[in-house]
C-alpha cells in the first residue's frame, strides 16, 4: 500500500531553513521563516506566557478532557480581544490547532453548508491557503490583490475581482499584516469590501493570524470589526501563534457570526462536530495560557506591553531599512517597506535576484522575495540594504 504513494512536493519554507542551517558562512542572514525573532536572533518566551503557566501549574488539578469546542473563557476571551463588541447571541466558536485548524475548519464547514462554494483568495497569498484547499479538492479562484509597480494593494483590481463572488461563495481575507506582501487594505477601503460582500451575499472569512503586529491590537482588528458590525455572515480564524509567541503550542480559534441565534446553533453544532471528526478534543495548554493572560489585568498588561516592544521593533526595522534604501539609491522607491505592515514584504524582486542574494550575500529570502522583517535587526540592516543595491533590484 505504502508504496503506492506519490512524492509530496517538498514545503519551500522548510527547504530554505534546512539550506540555511547547512550553509557554513559567518553572518548569514535568514529572513524566510514566518516567526518573530529579537535583535539577538531568539524567539522568546514571552514574561506573560511564563507567569501564566506558572500559575497554570500551581492551580491546575485536572487535564481531563474540556468540551469538544474547547474552554469556554478562552473562547470568550479571544472573542472579546478580536471583536471588543460581542454579539454574543450570534456567535458561534471552537477551539481549534493553530490558525491552520481554524482555517482548515472554516472552510469544512463552509462546504458542509453549500457544497458548491467557491473560495476567493487574495493573489498572492499564504501558500497554505492554496495547498489546503487543493487538498480538499474546493474549488477557488485568486482575485488582483498586490499592485508590483506601487507594492502597495491593487484596490480596484480586487474589487472587480471579488465581486464576481457569488451568494454563498466564501472571500478569504487577511485580517491585517497580509502575508506575504505586508501591503493592508484601509479601513475605508475595508467598508468597500463590506459594501461588495453586502450585495453579492458572498461570506468573508477572514484570517486574523498577526493581531498586534501591525498597527496595534484594536487598530489591526478594526477591519475585521467593521465587516462583523456590517455583514450577516462572517467566519473568522484567528491564530494565537504570533500575538502571544506560543507557536508550538498549536492555538486557534474558529468563530462564525451567524444571522440569528437558530443559525447560531446549528453553525456551532456542526463546528463541534467537525473538531471531533477531525482530532476530538482541541489543544489546551496553549488556550488556558491566553485565556489566563486575557483575563488577568496585571498579566494582560504585561502581555500587551512586550507586544508593542516586539511591534515596535519591527517599525523601527522598516523605518531603517527604508532610509537607507532611500540614501543607497538615491529614490523612494523602497519607502514602500515603511508603508508595510507586519513581519513580511514582498520586495518584489526577480527569483533570479533572490537568488543573488543568497549566492553573494548569504541573505536567504522565500523565492517570491518576501523578507521577513523580524529576521533583521540594526546591524544586518545596512547589510540587507547594500545588497539589495547590489543585486540590481
Ligand atoms: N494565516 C496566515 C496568513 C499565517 O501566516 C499563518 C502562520 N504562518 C497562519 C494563518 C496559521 O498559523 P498557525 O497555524 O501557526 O497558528
Amino acid at each position: 500500500m505504502l508504496s503506492n504513494l506519490t512524492a509530496q512536493a517538498p514545503d519551500k519554507i522548510l527547504m530554505l531553513i534546512e539550506e540555511f542551517k547547512a550553509d557554513t558562512r559567518q553572518g548569514k542572514i535568514d529572513l524566510g521563516v514566518g516567526v518573530y525573532k529579537d535583535p539577538q536572533g531568539v524567539t522568546p518566551v514571552m514574561r506573560a506566557v511564563k507567569a501564566a503557566e506558572h500559575r497554570i501549574w500551581e492551580t491546575q488539578t485536572t487535564k481531563a478532557y474540556t468540551g469538544l469546542a474547547g474552554d469556554p473563557d478562552y473562547r470568550s476571551a479571544l472573542a472579546s480581544m478580536i471583536l471588543s463588541e460581542v454579539p454574543a447571541d450570534r456567535l458561534a466558536s471552537v477551539a481549534t490547532v493553530g490558525g491552520t485548524g481554524a482555517i482548515r475548519q472554516a472552510l469544512e464547514l463552509a462546504r458542509l453548508a453549500n457544497p458548491d462554494v467557491r473560495v476567493f483568495v487574495s493573489d498572492p497569498t499564504w501558500p497554505n491557503h492554496l495547498s489546503i484547499m487543493k487538498f480538499m479538492g474546493l474549488p477557488f479562484t485568486e482575485y488582483r490583490y498586490f499592485d508590483a509597480a506601487t507594492r502597495g494593494v491593487d484596490f480596484e483590481g480586487m474589487k472587480a475581482d471579488i465581486a464576481q463572488a457569488a451568494k454563498g461563495d466564501i472571500v478569504l481575507l487577511h485580517g491585517c499584516c497580509h502575508n506575504p506582501t505586508g501591503a493592508n487594505l484601509t479601513l475605508e477601503q475595508w467598508a468597500e469590501v463590506a459594501d461588495i460582500l453586502q450585495t453579492s451575499g458572498a461570506i468573508p472569512l477572514i484570517d486574523l493570524a498577526y493581531q498586534g503586529f501591525g498597527d496595534g491590537l484594536d487598530a489591526d482588528a478594526e477591519g475585521t470589526r467593521l465587516i462583523a458590525a456590517r455583514l450577516p455572515e462572517v467566519l473568522i480564524a484567528a491564530s494565537c501563534s504570533k500575538n502571544f509567541g506560543i507557536y508550538r503550542e498549536r492555538t486557534g480559534l474558529l468563530m462564525a457570526l451567524a444571522e440569528n441565534t437558530a443559525a447560531r446553533d446549528l453553525a456551532q453544532g456542526s463546528m463541534a462536530y467537525l473538531n471531533r471528526q477531525n482530532y476530538s478534543f482541541p489543544p489546551d495548554h496553549g488556550a488556558r495560557i491566553v485565556s489566563t493572560i486575557l483575563t488577568d489585568e496585571a498579566l494582560r498588561a504585561d502581555w500587551a506591553a512586550e507586544l508593542e516592544e516586539v511591534r515596535g521593533t519591527m517599525l523601527g526595522l522598516r523605518d531603517q531599512l527604508a532610509t537607507q534604501l532611500r540614501d543607497l539609491s538615491g529614490s523612494d522607491r523602497f519607502d514602500f517597506i515603511a508603508h508595510h505592515r507586519g513581519m513580511f514584504s514582498r520586495l518584489g524582486a526577480t527569483p533570479e535576484q533572490v537568488a543573488t542574494l543568497k549566492t553573494d550575500a548569504a541573505i536567504y529570502m522565500v523565492g517570491d522575495s518576501r523578507l521577513n522583517i523580524a529576521g533583521l535587526n540594526r546591524d544586518t540592516v545596512p547589510i540587507l540594504a547594500r545588497a539589495i543595491i547590489d543585486a540590481g533590484i
